[in-house]
Formats: C-alpha cells, sequence, structure tokens
C-alpha cells in the first residue's frame, strides 16, 4: 500500500500523448533525419542536456515550472529536510516520539488528561464482536460522524453553505502534480489538499506549491496508517513542510473513533470526513474499476443536480495520488462547476478565516470567495495565535532548533519568504503533533 503511494506509474501529461497513427508517422520521419544528419542530433541532444542542466530544483517556482512528469518526480535534495531528518521518523514508517523531544512529550503531558482510556484501539477490518451500538462512534464501523464522547466537536462531512462543494484531495502532495495544479490555477480554482506528512518530506516543494497558489492544506498523517489501531502509549503525528500549521485533518481511509478524536481536539485539530466517495483511489480492476469510479462521480453529479444539495452542500473524497485520479478531477470539473453554484475550499465553506495556527495567514469568508477575492492575507510568518481553550499550549514546539533559527534569520514580511521558511515550521510543528500522537498509538497524527 505504502509502494502505491510513492510511485508513480504513469505521468498526468501523458494522457494527452498524441494518437498512434501521427506518432508513427513522426517516429519514421525523425529515426531517417536520425540517420542523414546525424551531427545535427547531436547538437540538440547537448542543448537538451544543457536545459535540463538549467532547471531550478531548488526553489517553489522553479519546481512549479517543470512540465516533464518524469522531471518531476525525480528526487532531489531539499537542504532544509536533509539537514532536519533525523528528527523525523523514516519516512512511510510510523511516525514516534524521539526520545529527546522534550516539548512532544511535554506537549503530551499537557493533553493526556483529555484522552479517554476506556475506548480500545481497534483492528481491521471492524471485528464482529464490535457493538453494534458503536459506542466509539468508529466511522470505520458506521460512518459515525457525530461522537458520543462528550465535549467533542461533530465531524465536518458536508460543506455548510447550500450548493456547494467542498473541493479536496488527499494524499498529496503528488510528485507529478504540476499539470493538475496548473489546471487548478487556470481555472481560478482553489482546493483543500490533504497533505501526507512523508510526501511533504519527499517532495518539499510540492508541498510549498499548493500554499503559493492559495489553497488550503489540511494534514493526513505522516505514513497513512488506520489511526485506530494504535495504541495510545504509540500514537504517532504528522508534519507538513509548507510554513504554516493545519488546524484540520483527515484520517485515512476515514478511520476515526472517539479515542482518536480527542487526541486530535486536544491537538487543535478539526476532523475533515466526508458523504461521497468516488473511489478514485481503491481502484484494483476487479471490484472497482476505472468505470467504476466514472460511475461514482455520475451519480454524485446527478444527486447534485436534482436539487439534493440546495440546503447544504457537500464533500466528495477525491485523491491527488495519480495520474488517475487527478485526470478525472479535471475532466469532471467542468460537471461539478455546473452542478454546483460555489466550488470552494472546505475551510472556505466553513467560513473558517483562520485555517492555521499561525495568524499571519488568513482565508477569505464564503462570501468574499465567491465574490471573487479567492485568497486571504499573508504577513509575517513569525506571529502565532493562541489554540482554542481545550489546547491550553501552541502545537508549535518551544525549542530553539535549527530550525527555528533558520526561520528567524530570513527575511519574514513576504509571502515567498514565508513559503520558504515554511518547510520549517511545518517541519516542527508536525512533528511535535507527531509526538502527541506516538504516545497514543499513532504519532502519525501529527508528523504532518
Ligand atoms: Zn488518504
Amino acid at each position: 500500500m505504502l509502494a502505491l503511494y510513492k510511485h508513480v506509474s504513469s505521468s498526468f501529461l501523458c494522457r494527452y500523448s498524441p494518437s498512434p497513427g501521427p506518432l508513427r508517422r513522426f517516429v519514421g520521419i525523425l529515426s531517417s533525419t536520425m540517420i542523414q544528419f546525424p551531427a545535427l542530433f547531436i547538437l540538440l541532444g547537448l542543448l537538451l542536456l544543457a536545459n535540463s542542466a538549467a532547471v531550478d530544483r531548488t526553489s517553489e517556482e522553479g519546481e512549479a515550472a517543470i512540465l516533464d512528469p518524469n522531471q518531476e518526480c525525480t528526487p532531489y535534495n531539499y537542504a532544509t529536510v536533509t539537514n532536519q531528518m533525523n528528527s523525523f521518523p523514516q519516512v512511510w514508517e510510523s511516525a514516534s516520539i524521539l526520545s529527546d523531544d522534550a516539548a512532544a512529550f511535554a506537549k503530551w503531558s499537557s493533553i493526556s488528561a483529555n484522552i479517554p482510556t476506556n475506548i480500545p484501539q481497534k483492528t481491521q477490518p471492524p471485528p464482529s464482536s464490535y457493538s453494534a451500538s458503536d459506542p466509539d462512534c468508529w466511522w470505520t464501523y458506521g460512518q459515525c460522524t457525530t461522537p458520543k464522547l462528550a465535549d467533542l466537536p461533530p465531524d465536518v462531512a458536508a460543506a455548510s453553505e447550500p450548493s456547494t462543494l467542498g473541493y479536496g484531495f488527499d494524499d498529496g502532495p503528488n510528485c507529478s502534480h504540476n499539470a493538475f495544479y496548473d489546471f487548478l490555477q487556470g481555472q481560478n480554482q482553489k482546493a483543500t489538499f490533504y497533505f501526507i506528512g512523508s510526501n511533504v518530506a519527499d517532495f518539499p516543494l510540492e508541498a510549498q506549491r499548493a500554499l503559493t497558489d492559495g489553497h488550503e492544506i489540511c494534514a493526513h498523517t505522516w505514513s497513512h496508517p488506520y489511526m485506530t489501531t494504535f495504541a495510545s502509549e504509540d500514537m504517532q503525528m504528522i508534519k507538513l513542510v509548507v510554513g504554516v500549521t493545519p488546524t484540520c485533518w483527515r484520517p485515512p481511509y476515514g478511520d476515526v473513533d472517539d479515542r482518536v478524536r480527542a487526541i486530535a481536539h486536544a491537538l487543535g485539530l478539526q476532523t475533515i470526513m466526508w458523504e461521497y466517495d468516488t473511489a478514485d483511489a481503491s481502484v484494483d480492476g476487479k471490484t472497482i474499476t476505472d468505470q467504476t469510479v466514472v460511475d461514482n462521480y455520475d451519480s454524485f453529479i446527478q444527486k447534485a443536480s436534482s436539487g439534493a444539495f440546495n440546503s447544504t452542500g457537500a464533500i466528495l473524497l477525491t485523491h491527488e495520488l495519480n495520474n488517475f485520479t487527478m485526470s478525472e478531477a479535471v475532466n469532471f470539473y467542468p460537471q461539478l462547476k455546473n452542478v454546483f453554484q460555489h466550488l470552494v475550499p472546505v475551510g472556505v465553506s466553513l467560513n473558517k478565516t483562520q485555517p492555521y495556527v499561525e495568524s499571519n495567514y488568513s482565508l477569505p469568508t464564503f462570501e468574499q470567495y465567491i465574490s471573487g477575492t479567492l485568497t486571504g492575507s499573508r504577513g509575517s510568518p513569525n506571529s502565532t495565535t493562541a489554540l482554542p481553550s481545550s489546547t491550553s499550549t501552541s502545537l508549535r514546539p518551544p525549542s530553539t532548533s535549527t530550525a527555528n533559527s533558520a526561520e528567524s534569520s530570513a527575511s519574514k514580511n513576504s509571502a515567498s519568504s514565508l513559503v520558504k521558511t515554511g518547510y520549517n515550521q511545518i517541519l516542527l510543528s508536525a512533528s511535535f503533533a507527531a509526538i502527541c500522537f506516538h504516545f497514543f498509538g499513532t504519532v502519525d497524527f501529527l508528523m504532518i
């Protein structure tokens, strides 16, 4: 499963390759020309080499300009990440709190009293022994989104504004996403992206592009585990790399119960679920085929066109996972635009103008967004805002690490500096959160 997330089987752009007939003719002409004019092709090859050497893979802007998906997905070194990876779990491995991370242990200490100890960790799939009354509000068992544990807010599973789609994608950043993000940019469309911490570590510049483009970022754990299967002593965190600390998260596979919700809530994370699923990430060619996904989109669009979301909007599960999922998102975008009055990031649909712990970055209100103001403010990355009273301390670790030093030495008064220093902030924030989840059995939670 993890290999699936790391592997990009085919490029997104391949969907737009020419048809076989003209292609064969082109290859034929090319071959004969090569035989007649070899020097010309040697020169062309040298020019191509020079061009590829000129590609900038050190900045968000440079990475976003790459159009060849194979080049996009070629690993690169990003010093900020490389230099700090020893403070993080191995990518795609369950995150755990590092023994010398005093801040994380302190954080866990501060919230542990609010975490129930009488809700057992789960196994997958839900066993027949689990009570049909669903005492733990376990989504995987019965799609429960209204917690039974007192003082926990309900999950967000729909866009509250009428005829509105909370538009978002799980499992990114995908290394070959430039064509998809370019498409969204061309449509003036913002979305919510639920990033996996390991993907952020592998492709930090791709993660930064989401913020630069004005999208909303939520956490989706460090290594995409079933969260309820972690014991409270082992929970882990997720970290993000983009310069802001998300206050929303989506459990992988929707696997959340009241114990995991309590942890998320204590960490200041709002749980975002869905009611409709395209199954675009679940294609196995057998029980779920490409056509199943098309049918799911069609069915959802039909439901929307029949007025089902006229009073309360919807959230549809879709993914930034691979060529297929992104291509289908592009294919169905016009129809979704047609049947919904508004497609907006989930945070915008909730009128959540402060999506991150850092108060310097805001989202527009729903009214502002639909009136054409698609992004909020971006100020100094240094200021932070206190979390809700349920979380007495900031998610950001108080330690003076290398990352903080780097952050403070950078210029702080522009959006670009926010993006450039963002990786450090998100790494730290995620790490902190990961620590807390480690104690719960899922450091993965906060490593985003
Ligand atoms: Zn996922």
